[in-house]
């Protein structure tokens, strides 16, 4: 296979370009806000709207971050975690409140789109979530059963429809949300930026925030030639980007480098085959397997590598090829144009935090590899908190951060176990009797 280019499908295609000045002065605003992906930004865009004076500070270009790298997939749903553990974490009240945000937050990020005109190539076709073992039809019921609880619209459907709807005998059932989505995710951010420009908010590119600190009353952010006064601030750096000294956030979370690649164009028989529909899908597997079809009509699909070390970009796309040809034998030999990759990060149980360092300084861990929809939602949120200095509800408990034990060690475990994850998946594939994978 020919080496794709190690470059960004969405840095090649994105619109609403635009380029804001790096911060040379010292400002004074109500709220300012480190960070220009989609949390920071759709939590500035509420608070400007409320009428706040509002400074977004973004050390690279707006997306620079996970934001402007991802897959593009909107889901409706938590990675890994389902409602009754959201219960457990934050209780029945929040934890319900929570869980509606949740549910809720593609359809704000398709009518943020609407409203926002943000041109994005955005479809709320649905997202499909299938099994790729007969065993685990099952745990996707009991799932399925557990989100509808609190009104998912979701629906299990059969195997033959299934394979249908995705274009491949692989799957055994899979849960379907018509709420979710794909769309190009730096393209949306840009436009997230433009609105909060267009609402009264500088933004200012280029301008690492180095230092947050306590002046009195407020709190005083440095950058390298300026510095911004606010009575709050939100510090939404996620794990891509220099951080912030002594970043609370950095030490309660795992960075994990994720891989994304895009195929060529598809054929019109591919198009018609492989999610006929536009759903964006991602399955079960430990190593899991993503993919949508994007508005230029190539499929893409993302992986994790053990190793990032040893040039992963040119041997982790070999592997990713193999895996897609056998899924979509219509792509075989699958072969990829694109590879770039971004940096996520995780929390202990996969669930979003708001760690509150100090009165009045937030910061948000929505990531989880599934933030396009919940950054969205709890950034609106929390702007709305901001913007209303703390009188709104908040979905999530604000909590001291919690630095997880053996941090250097630990922010490597989930590298570590991919392969026996990658393991469990081959075997529960193996035990799939045989004939049980028909034709889609
Ligand atoms: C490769 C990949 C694929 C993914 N795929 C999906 C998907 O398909 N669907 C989905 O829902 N989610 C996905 N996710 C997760 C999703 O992208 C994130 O949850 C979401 O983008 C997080 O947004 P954010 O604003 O919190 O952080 P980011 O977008 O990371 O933004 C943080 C910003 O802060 C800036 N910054 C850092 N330090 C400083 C500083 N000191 N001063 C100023 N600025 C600073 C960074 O440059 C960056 O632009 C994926 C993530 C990755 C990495």
């Amino acid at each position: 296979m020919a080496s794709p280019r190690v470059a960004s499908l969405w840095a090649a295609t994105a619109r609403e370009a635009a380029s804001y000045p790096a911060l040379e002065y010292d400002l004074d605003v109500d709220i300012a806000v480190v960070g220009g992906g989609i949390h920071g930004l759709a939590a500035a865009l509420t608070a400007a709207e409320a009428g706040r004076r509002v400074a977004v500070l973004e050390a690279f270009a707006i997306g620079h971050g996970a934001s402007g790298r991802n897959g593009g997939l909107v889901v409706p749903s938590l990675p890994r975690v389902g409602p009754d553990e959201v219960i457990r974490a934050f209780g029945q009240e929040r934890g319900d409140a929570f869980i509606r945000v949740v549910l809720d937050a593609p359809n704000e990020v398709f009518g943020l789109v609407r409203r926002l005109g943000i041109d994005c190539g955005a479809r709320q076709s649905g997202w499909l979530n299938p099994a790729h073992a007969p065993s685990l039809v099952a745990s996707l019921e009991r799932r399925l059963a557990a989100w509808r609880r609190f009104g998912s619209p979701a629906t299990l459907l059969s195997a033959a429809e299934t394979r249908r709807r995705i274009g491949s005998a692989r799957f055994h059932g899979a849960i379907a949300d018509p709420s979710g989505g794909h769309l190009n995710p730096l393209s949306y951010t840009r436009g997230l930026a433009r609105a909060v420009a267009q609402a009264g908010a500088p933004i200012h590119e280029g301008s690492p925030v180095c230092r947050i600190e306590r002046r009195g009353e407020r709190w005083r952010l440095t950058t390298h030639a300026g510095s911004v006064t606010a009575a709050r601030v939100l510090q939404a750096s996620n794990a891509q980007g220099p951080g912030v000294q002594g970043d609370p956030g950095a030490s309660g979370t795992v960075p994990l480098v994720v891989y994304e690649l895009a195929t060529p164009v598809l054929t019109g028989e591919q198009r018609e085959t492989i999610l006929p529909g536009g759903e964006a899908m991602s399955d079960t597997r430990n190593n899991l397997f993503a993919c949508c079809v994007e508005e230029g009509g190539r499929l893409v699909t993302g992986g994790m590598a053990p190793l990032t070390q040893f040039g992963a970009a040119r041997w982790l796309p070999v592997l990713l090829a193999r895996r897609l040809g056998r899924i979509f034998p219509l792509l075989a030999p699958a072969r990829f144009d694109f590879v770039w990759s971004g940096r996520a990060s995780l929390t202990p149980d996969f669930l979003p935090r708001l760690f509150e360092p100090a009165p009045g300084w937030i910061v948000p861990i929505t990531c989880n590899g599934r933030g396009v929809a919940l950054s969205t939602a709890l950034g609106a949120r929390v702007g709305r908190w901001l913007a209303t200095d703390g009188a709104a509800e908040l979905p999530l408990p604000r909590s001291a951060p919690h630095p997880i034990p053996l941090h250097p060690i630990a922010a490597r475990i989930p590298q570590w176990l991919l392969p026996l994850g990658m393991l469990a998946d081959a075997q529960a594939e193996r035990r799939t009797p045989r004939g049980g994978a028909g034709t889609p």
